[in-house]
């Protein structure tokens, strides 16, 4: 197996004004290609802080990031940018959708940025929002489907750029239990196909279905386990 995530002595301080605030003391994780892991930790622990350094939103004041074989401390804003684009997908808490635009049009918008031709982007757009169980919602916009389907049409956006990583903060955090078993359901269709996806979250029903799960305290790992779900066929 090889290392798509490898963080190593990652601190993270938040200065504002005369305040410091050390929001990761010290961070070491190896994720590897394929795995499927949750961080879990109490709000305030560091989960969004660490999401956002993973999805090169932000860098860490210390210690060093290697995403996909590459140190993220030696690329400049376009070259992280352009990671984003093609490698990460991101799924948020809040949906994110732009509510005027209908769902296909939502999730063509990554393909835009990635400069991929107009004919091509709503083929795999409509393959993406089929693929999440929602081919007979592409015309209908945010404001029409439930917050469940909202929350596939952002799984579908994250993942039309055919992303190695996909990263989600507190992605169930705002269903209703239907709509969390929809998602989850999802991400484990997304796991067994190969992709890697770190979930965040705090809710331990949520976590129980990674096969790993790392417990955050302040800013530090105090746990690395395997859960006991069942890990996909070929996976040793
Ligand atoms: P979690 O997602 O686990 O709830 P966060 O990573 O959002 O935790 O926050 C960790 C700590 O860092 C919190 O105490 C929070 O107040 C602080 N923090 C987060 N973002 C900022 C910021 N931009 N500026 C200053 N402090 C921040
Ligand atoms: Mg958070």
């Amino acid at each position: 197996m090889s290392a798509i995530i490898e963080l190593e002595g990652v601190r993270k301080t938040y200065r504002t004004g005369s305040m410091e605030f050390e929001a990761l003391r010290g961070v070491d994780i190896r994720i590897d290609e394929g795995e499927y892991v949750a961080v879990i930790g109490p709000s305030g622990s560091g989960k969004s802080t660490l999401m956002n350094l993973l999805g090169c939103l932000d860098l860490p004041s210390e210690g060093r990031y290697v995403l996909a074989g590459e140190d993220t401390s030696r690329l400049d804003e376009a070259a992280l940018a352009a990671i984003r684009n093609r490698r990460i997908g991101f799924v948020f808490q809040q949906f994110h959708l732009l509510p005027s635009m209908t769902a296909w049009r939502n999730v063509e918008l990554p393909l835009i940025y990635a400069g991929v031709p107009r004919a091509e982007r709503k083929e795999r757009a409509v393959s993406a929002l089929t693929r999440v169980g929602l081919g007979d919602r592409i015309d209908h916009r945010p404001g029409e489907l439930s917050g469940g389907q909202q929350q596939r049409v952002a799984v579908a956006r994250a993942l039309v750029t055919e992303p190695a990583l996909l990263l989600a903060d507190e992605p169930t955090g705002n269903l209703d239990s239907r709509s969390t078993r929809d998602v989850l359901g999802l991400f484990d269709e997304l796991h067994t196909s190969g992709r890697t996806i770190v979930l965040i979250t705090h809710e331990p029903e949520v976590a129980a279905r990674a096969q790993r799960n790392l417990v955050f305290d302040d800013g530090r790992i105090t746990v690395d386990r395997p859960t006991a779900a069942v890990a996909p066929a070929g996976a040793s």
